[in-house]
């Protein structure tokens, strides 16, 4: 029997609220002058009260909700007691024993991850170690900022596992608008347990912190599967401890042991009431929780029939899938369109957004608000290609004439004399002329040599700037060298 890795992950957002979780402080992430957003109640002085941020327990109810969890009509905060420079009170407030969401999952590639629960807590502020200083800065904008915490159970299997669990926790909390999540921006910070099982029975975990990157979440874990199990087959044993993740090295490193429980001495939050939820509040973030991506992926397949990659990209694009989809219902609207032409119009549609308007934009990101194209002009664009009235170079040259100035394909084609020529007559009078021209590849050709075509093609594509219809052109010339 081998080792069995083992793996559970605790997950904090912080929520996308005006204020903070207790004070009317600015909750604003872009803030780049420190201690600006600060007042006597998130700095902790005496005499002063919290109030509970409605926003904040809203959204976290909200994403238990998508997250399949069991809410809880009554909740309380806790005192989480510890000292540390950047908790001003010397306590953060937490929920212990009481956490607003209880257990749920979520399904990742067809595997469901139990989750343990889903918490509401506050931030705490950030500290700053100026290079060869011999002080410490404290910026305590972030002190006091809505900070949700979710926990799994130890479901998950590896490092590629755990990954797409949390981008896939992250697409969701975009989707209902309740985190940015940007994981670089430290508004999502994932922490890993690792431990390795055999027989069933589990082993002595390991918790990596500081994973701030979904690459750092997946290569912490599995550089942490190996060491474990390299000590484990040298008969050795696995310290509890904490790590942390060198990503310059690919290595993890010993932070501290976790020999005995830190004693937090948790105690209901006297200055706050308990919470209470009652069922229609509970219904009506029911109703505003919007398409999650799952139920989307599903959809996407069967009204448009695309493929899973570009399905995955129109579902985490999600402004660039929202304009496939308009431009889609154009598609649908108009009349002589069948449900074949449809799923095939759906397939050009989706290359051409994905590769080549991608392609105009040049890595910036998709916004609906900057593009000049309408959805119905795409639409006429993707019908013109479908139904051969533009070859694929002339699409992409028109495609790039919309991109920088906006205006539609038929007028954009007339203007520049890109007119596909369909005419058998003209194309019979081209190919004669290039037949007349070219007698060894015509030759060549007579004597099976395939490529002599592709030539002869070409020639003729050269001579009409690439506005003759291809197929007319291959049929006109078989015909000609007969
Ligand atoms: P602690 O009290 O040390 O924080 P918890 O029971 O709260 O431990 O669990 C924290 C996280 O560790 C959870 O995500 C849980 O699923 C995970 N976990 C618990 N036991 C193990 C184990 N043996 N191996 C891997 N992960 C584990
Ligand atoms: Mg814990």
């Amino acid at each position: 029997m081998t080792y069995e890795p083992v793996i559970g992950l605790e997950i904090h957002a912080e929520l996308k609220t005006r204020s903070k979780m207790f004070c009317s402080s600015a909750n604003d992430p872009n803030e780049r002058h420190p201690n600006v957003n600060i007042c006597p109640v998130c700095m902790g002085h005496p005499g002063t009260l919290p109030v509970t941020n409605g926003d904040a327990v809203g959204k976290v109810i909200k994403t238990g909700l998508a997250l399949n969890c069991q809410i809880r009509e009554s909740s309380k905060f806790d005192r989480k007691n510890y000292f540390y420079p950047d908790l001003p009170k010397g306590y953060q407030i937490s929920q212990y024993d009481m956490p607003l969401c209880g257990e749920g999952f979520l399904e990742v590639g067809g595997k469901k991850i139990r989750i343990t629960r889903v918490h509401l807590e506050e931030d705490t502020g950030r500290l700053l170690h100026p290079e060869g200083a011999d002080y410490t800065l404290v910026d305590f904008n972030r002190a006091g900022v809505p900070l949700m915490e979710l926990v799994t159970e130890p479901d998950i299997s590896s490092g590629e596992e755990a990954w797409k669990f949390a981008r896939e926790l992250q697409l969701i909390l975009r989707y209902l608008g309740v985190s940015d999540a940007d994981m670089e921006k430290g508004q999502m910070r994932v922490e890993a347990n690792i431990s390795m099982s055999k027989n069933s029975k589990l082993g002595t975990k390991v918790e990596i912190k500081n994973l701030n990157s979904f690459r750092a979440v997946e290569k912490g874990i599995a550089y942490e599967i190996d060491r474990q199990e390299k000590i484990l087959k040298a008969g050795k044993k696995v310290i509890q401890e904490t790590r942390g993740w060198n990503e310059a090295k690919g290595e993890t490193f010993s932070q501290r042991a976790k020999e005995e429980a830190h004693d937090y001495r948790y105690f209901p939050e006297p200055d706050l009431p308990p919470l209470r939820l009652d069922n229609e509040r509970i219904r009506e973030i029911l109703s505003e929780i919007p398409e999650i991506p799952s139920v989307r992926r599903n959809r996407f397949k069967s009204e448009y029939q695309i493929g899973d990659r570009e399905i995955e990209i129109f579902v985490f694009n999600k402004d660039l899938g929202e304009y496939f989809e308009e431009v889609m219902s154009e598609l649908k609207g108009w009349d002589k369109v069948s449900q074949g032409e449809f799923f095939e119009l759906a397939k050009i549609c989706a290359n051409y957004l994905i590769s080549d308007l991608r392609g105009l934009l040049k890595g910036l990101p998709f916004s609906q608000d900057d593009l000049q194209i309408t959805p119905e002009n795409f639409a006429e664009l993707m019908t013109m290609i479908h139904r051969g009235q533009v070859s694929s170079k002339m699409a992409k040259q028109v495609l790039t004439e919309m991109f920088a100035s906006g205006g539609d394909p038929s007028q954009i084609i007339e203007e520049r004399g890109l007119v596909q020529i369909t005419d058998e007559t003209a194309i019979e009078k081209i190919v004669k002329e290039v037949i007349a021209q070219n007698p060894n590849p015509v030759a060549d050709f007579k004597k099976g040599k395939e490529n002599a075509l592709q030539f002869l093609m070409g020639q003729i594509m050269q001579k009409t700037q690439g506005r003759a219809n291809p197929d007319a052109v291959r049929k006109v010339l078989n015909q000609e060298m007969l």
